[in-house]
């Protein structure tokens, strides 16, 4: 079938004091319609940046500085704002970081959902059938309507998470993408939101990028994941086999680090630091780190390419010549 969504060559740039940085550096990706992609890496690595271009909201001081976002085809980059704004909500959608904690504390939970489906709607639609959808969004995140009218301090947050997944998926969008959707709650908690996000996945056939840092978590949740490094992505391959055969050192690096992750926030385990991204290594960016670095990787970037059908990698050891090392 075809890609519900194809990311093709995305740079993301930053503006600083210091001069420019690319938080995202020729990222090229597909999603298969109700696929689950788990999207992976360092604090700083450029999930969340992605998640945002992803959705058009890249701010100030930051740009897209080139590629295409095609969303059934469409490059989503091309469109005008009025129409994104329609495209947005209603065909892709995001549950962005943080979410919970930026629910408008002063709304009834039900006038939040209005209001985006409201926002997003190509036509005006009646108060009461709006106010319906809210409440039939509340019951398929598991809470009840009568939450509907209730204030975001009234909630615990494992319901706040749900209210944010509801107001992700009221217009049912194609495309979701949860940013730390369950990062904040504690271990029961997140399991029953992420359980609920993976069961509306299913219902509504809607793709998703789960992003996070518990390679546990992904392990039970995606059908692929990918990794990132310093902007790039390192590799992507199902999940079954990215855990049997790694491809590229630092995804053997996070799954060797797996028991050491309670500790949220960064990969614990793996020596060395990410580079900064306003001084990125000649070469290979983990060549640093890569405890199977080669003379080459600090002379040549390598090439992102499918290594083997559906296993994507960028690491020296892959390219012809190397095929033993
Ligand atoms: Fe390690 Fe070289 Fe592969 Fe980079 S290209 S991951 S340094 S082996
Ligand atoms: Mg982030």
């Amino acid at each position: 079938g075809e890609p519900v969504l194809s990311v093709r060559d995305l740079r993301v740039e930053y503006h600083t004091d210091a001069g420019a940085v690319r938080a995202v550096n020729g990222v090229s990706f597909d999603l298969m319609p109700g696929e689950k992609l788990g999207l992976v890496g360092e604090s700083g690595s450029g999930k969340s940046t992605i998640a945002l271009a992803l959705m058009r909201m890249i701010k100030e001081p930051g740009r897209i500085a080139g590629g295409q976002i095609l969303l059934h085809g469409r490059d989503i980059l091309r469109l005008p704002e009025k129409e994104m704004r329609q495209v947005r909500a209603a065909e892709i959608s995001m549950i962005p970081q943080g979410a919970m904690n930026s629910l408008n504390p002063v709304a009834r939970i039900e006038d939040q959902i209005v209001d985006t489906l409201e926002d997003h709607s190509p036509k005006r639609v009646a108060k009461k059938e709006l106010l319906e959808k809210a409440h039939a969004a509340l019951e398929s995140v598991g809470l009840r309507r009568e939450v509907g009218r209730m204030y975001p301090h009234q909630l615990s947050g494992g319901m706040k998470q749900r209210v944010c997944i509801a107001i992700a998926v009221a217009m049912e969008p194609k495309v979701l993408i949860a940013d730390e959707p369950t990062s904040a709650l504690d271990v029961v908690v997140q399991r029953q939101v992420m359980g609920t996000l993976l069961r509306l996945q299913e219902e509504l056939g809607v793709a998703v990028v789960l992003i996070g840092h518990d390679m546990g978590l992904m392990a039970q949740s995606v059908d692929r994941l990918a990794v990132m490094y310093a902007g790039k992505l390192a590799e992507v391959s199902p999940i079954r086999e990215i855990f049997d055969d790694p491809l590229h050192p630092y995804t053997d690096l996070l799954i060797d680090s797996l028991p050491k992750l309670e500790r949220r926030g960064t990969f614990r385990g793996i020596p060395g630091l990410p580079p900064s991204l306003h001084s990125l290594p000649p070469g290979c960016l983990f060549h640093p780190r890569c405890p199977k670095a080669m003379d080459i990787c600090a002379e040549q970037v390598p090439p992102y390419r499918e290594h083997r059908p559906n296993r994507f990698v960028a690491c020296h050891l892959h390219e012809e010549g190397h095929a033993t090392a």
